[in-house]
């Protein structure tokens, strides 16, 4: 059997980072731990390194039929998820608590306390309203009760006023209320009828889901590339988004968007997964094209091993020629829009509507914003929030912690037919740092 294993899975590897950190390394030498804490990522390359990284080269796939690989990384993913958490360690974290002129302690009201520029937000339909109040309900009783972050209901149609009063009642912020123009949310003219066609039979053909459902396009194009850009939302930096019928499960006391803020950070998810490589096939040769057109966007510090891992499904490195179809699960993302509204990704996007691919193929968004994190940021702003318990049928991310209502489900996932899915022990194990791994 010749598989190339870049970590050896090491038992109790939560609990002893070190061990972990140095087949990380690839080095068996041993590290002061406080030397370890100190070091920062170790992927600096240089512009031709990066290249070499990227390109599409057969002999990068580890063709294999090694059917252990699935099991072994759930072993990880379970081991990892084990260990007891709390909230993130070396970090500025910002809770809503004052000590009055009396010394005693009280929590500041809503006008009071001094929010970040943030907002929650989702992309709904009226008929999704009582799946909607059923999550905003646990955003607010684990989190938001604190904090009185505002909401910001986004949809291509009006929100009617049963929907409208509805959920303001069940938000403690501020609710806003933004309609998509339509010449913002619709297909745009240059998508080629004839081709797209083609490209949807196809995607049928091989039973890919929502393949000729045109607002599902209209939906993946507008989370990828336009959200951030209308009037309702200029105003704001930050963004949770959020979905109908999703979970909260485990308490944060600490304001996230101020963690975001004053830790350095410009992304942050919970869940990793594969794609359906049909849906992306050319997302990864467009994106090429642009990068070597434009090097400069590249950040020498990007993701590139988990963008381009081929081990546990080498077939669809393959068939998205060249990209893992590894992805932060966008249902559940926290982000800087400015990172959205910067050059390097906005070029970017200007490549990706000119080839057409969210219509020709079904590019998502969560590819979307992973690639472009990914390549154009430096990985270490990017932040797994193992604190934030989090369910979107049929996929979990449970922590053990006492914050959480449900730990005996750590480290659950999913059901077993879908193990081969899960991404997550990709990140951990090619982009995060020893600092990182020990954070919680
Ligand atoms: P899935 O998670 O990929 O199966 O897709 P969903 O059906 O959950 O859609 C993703 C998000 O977009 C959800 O928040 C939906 O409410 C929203 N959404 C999808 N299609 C539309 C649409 O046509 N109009 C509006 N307003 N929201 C939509
Ligand atoms: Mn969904």
């Amino acid at each position: 059997r010749k598989v190339y294993h870049p970590v050896k899975y090491s038992s109790n590897l939560a609990k002893f980072g070190i061990k972990f950190n140095e087949k990380l390394m690839g080095k068996a030498k041993p590290v002061a731990q406080e030397l370890l804490l100190d070091q920062d990522h170790d992927g600096k390359l240089d512009y031709s390194e990066i290249m070499k990284a990227l390109e599409f080269d057969t002999s990068k796939w580890n063709v294999t039929d090694d059917e252990d690989i699935v099991e072994e990384n759930m072993e990880f993913y379970r081991e990892v998820y084990s260990k007891k958490i709390t909230e993130p360690k070396f970090a500025k974290l910002t809770y809503n608590e004052v000590i009055d002129d009396k010394g005693l302690k009280r929590v500041l009201t809503k006008d009071e306390y001094p929010r970040a520029n943030a907002t929650l937000l989702t992309l709904v339909r009226n008929q999704e309203l009582k799946d909607i109040v059923h999550t905003i309900r646990q955003i607010e009783s684990t989190w938001n009760h604190n904090f009185h972050y505002p909401y910001t209901f986004i949809s291509d149609e009006q929100f009617t006023e049963e929907f409208k009063q509805t959920v303001t009642r069940h938000a403690s912020g501020d609710v806003f209320f933004e309609i998509i123009p339509p010449e913002i949310w619709n297909k745009p003219k240059n998508i080629d009828p004839e081709k797209e066609k083609a490209g949807i039979k196809k995607l049928e053909d091989n039973g890919v889901q929502y393949a000729a459902l045109e607002s599902y396009h209209n939906m993946c194009r507008f989370n990828s590339g336009y959200f951030y850009r209308l009037e309702g939302l200029k105003k704001f930096k930050w963004y949770w988004r959020f979905e109908p019928k999703t979970d909260y499960y485990c308490s944060v006391n600490y304001d996230i968007f101020k963690f975001m803020e004053d830790n350095d950070k410009t992304y942050g998810f919970t869940i990793s997964l594969y794609d359906d490589p049909l849906t992306v096939e050319t997302l990864w040769p467009v994106t090429m094209e642009f990068v070597k057109k434009n090097p400069q966007y590249v950040n020498p510090n990007g993701a590139f091993k988990w963008l381009t891992d081929s081990i546990q499904n080498p077939e669809y490195t393959k068939k998205a020629n060249g990209y893992s179809t590894c992805h932060f699960w966008s249902n559940f993302e926290i982000g800087n829009m400015d990172f959205y509204r910067g050059e390097a990704y906005s070029k970017w996007m200007d490549a990706l509507e000119e080839n057409g691919g969210f219509y020709y193929e079904r590019w998502g968004d969560a590819p979307v914003h992973s690639v472009g994190v990914g390549l154009f940021e430096d990985k270490s702003k990017v932040h797994w929030f193992r604190d934030i318990g989090y369910h979107h049928s049929p996929y979990k991310s449970i922590p053990n912690s006492d914050k959480c209502s449900a730990p005996e489900d750590s480290g659950y996932f999913a059901p077993k037919d879908v193990y081969s899915q899960n991404c997550l022990s990709n990140w951990v194990k090619y982009e995060m740092t020893y600092k990182e791994l020990q954070q919680y």
